[in-house]
């Protein structure tokens, strides 16, 4: 949603390239207006996952009453991963500036070492996947995120816990389905 807006290049777009370059979050107020109006488009009258929201407790707790006014029950899924894997796997990402595929020196190399397989560019490092800006990001999140581990426990919100590293991205999805199922959530 966020690079959609940058996309759009309008004002709200240029406000969050900039933060998202120095690798600071964007303003609660202007992330919970994005989610409140996207959610409510049609495709997402039957569920919707949010990913990387909520971040902050105010991001939570806005979050919590919009789905309270909607009768919405949310399931949290929380991803264990050690931060040393994570800072490997994101600053081993390239991106293609032609088509946007990204690429990972881990786990999906491109053919050809920094050539884009579908058009032949030659892929980048995105700004907000360098080292340096995901140590900041990792940073931000033990400040500001781990804490709604607690939050949720304690308004009641149904999490299930997922290592999400040394299995493939299919199995992990496959034990996130069948955790949700099992606590009695329904997975289309
Ligand atoms: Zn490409």
């Amino acid at each position: 949603m966020l690079r959609h807006h940058i996309e759009l290049q309008n004002s709200i777009g240029r406000d969050i390239e900039g933060r998202m370059r120095a690798g600071r979050l964007v303003s609660d107020d202007l992330v919970n207006r994005l989610v409140e109006e996207r959610i409510q488009q049609p495709d997402c009258r039957d569920g919707f996952i949010l990913d990387g929201y909520p971040r902050t407790l105010n991001q939570a707790a806005v979050l919590r009453d919009l789905a309270v006014a909607r009768g919405i029950d949310p399931s949290v899924v929380y991803l264990v991963v050690d931060h040393d894997k994570l800072v490997a796997r994101l600053s081993g990402r390239r991106q293609c500036p032609v088509c946007g595929t990204l690429y990972s020196r881990l786990t999906n190399p491109p053919k050809a070492p920094g050539v884009c397989d579908l058009d032949g560019a030659t892929l980048v490092t995105r700004e907000d996947d360098r080292e340096s800006v995901i140590r900041e990001r990792l940073e931000q999140y033990e400040l500001q995120t781990r804490p709604l581990l607690e939050y949720f426990q304690r308004v009641g919100v149904a999490m299930v816990e997922i290592q999400g590293a040394g299995a493939a991205p299919g199995a992990i999805t496959e034990s996130i389905c069948e955790k949700l199922a099992l606590s009695g959530r329904t997975v289309k």
